[in-house]
């Protein structure tokens, strides 16, 4: 089994194509499940890249349409959560509002500093790297304990734009590892870090090894925000589960994981 559990829609703001599209790639490129995963609603004035609460009904209905659409292929409603100390009652209330497939929990911001975003890059020149990573890695832990989420996004994102510390790192990456596994949730291997200054998976090779180790499982992302990022470079994704030991991939429904055979 393959499957692309992380993908966007037009309602975050900076992505494109139809549920639908996505749906019809996957179709072409012979992926036989897709989930969605669009930015969730956040209090107001958290930022722009995201649908507003009074827009998820367009988004289930938008979902709903191409699963209707495409009877062979499996389509699952998920969301990407972010992760925000102090918003976990307000994230609650949201994924209270329809029986989600799954839910992605996602870390894009430290404080008021969107560190992901391109149009806030500049402050990484300002930053402690060092102080930045363990910063990071303390939340993944608090997002793990907060018992919200599903699976784990993009779990080392912070090394998007290539700024790495110069002292040891896995003890953090394991910490957060250990919570993770502890709140028994799944990891994802998301493709889409190959497409920034990075130029690695998230999470890393050591990271995916570690998480191996720990026998926490697994799902696959492309974090497409276009059709033709679905499914991007899940035959370098497949390979390095395969190489750390990975035999089974998580499916999700109604936030209940099964484990089926990988490939
Ligand atoms: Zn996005
Ligand atoms: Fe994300
Ligand atoms: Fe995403
Ligand atoms: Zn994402």
């Amino acid at each position: 089994m393959l499957l692309d559990y992380h993908t966007h829609t037009p309602l975050c703001n900076h992505a494109v194509g139809e549920p639908v599209e996505h749906c019809r790639r996957a179709i072409e490129i012979g992926l036989p499940e897709i989930g969605f995963s669009d930015h969730s609603p956040m209090p107001p004035r958290f930022d722009q890249w995201r649908m507003g609460l009074g827009q998820l009904p367009e988004y289930l209905k938008s979902v709903l349409r191409a699963k209707s659409e495409f009877p062979d292929l499996t389509v699952r409603v998920g969301l990407e959560a972010d992760f925000h100390p102090g918003t976990e009652d307000y994230v609650q209330i949201v994924l209270a509002q329809y029986e989600f497939d799954y839910v992605i929990g996602s870390i894009h911001h430290l404080g008021d500093w969107g560190f992901d975003s391109p149009d806030e890059k500049d402050r990484w020149e300002k930053s402690d790297v060092g102080e930045v990573w363990a910063e990071y890695f303390g939340l993944v832990e608090r997002l793990a304990q907060s018992g919200l989420y599903d699976i784990l996004g993009h779990a080392d994102v912070v090394k998007k734009f290539g700024y790495r510390p110069s002292g040891d790192v896995e003890l953090l990456e394991r910490k957060a590892l250990e919570a993770v596994a502890k709140a028994g949730m799944a990891i994802e291997l998301n493709t889409s870090g190959l497409r920034f200054p990075c130029k690695e998976m998230y999470p890393s090779e050591r990271m995916i090894r570690a998480a191996r180790e720990m026998e926490i499982p697994v799902t696959l992302g492309s974090d497409a925000h276009r059709p033709e990022q679905v499914g991007a470079d899940f035959d370098q994704a497949v390979a390095l589960l395969r190489e750390v030991g990975y035999t089974n991939i998580a499916r999700y429904e109604k936030r209940e994981s099964e484990s089926v055979p990988l490939g």
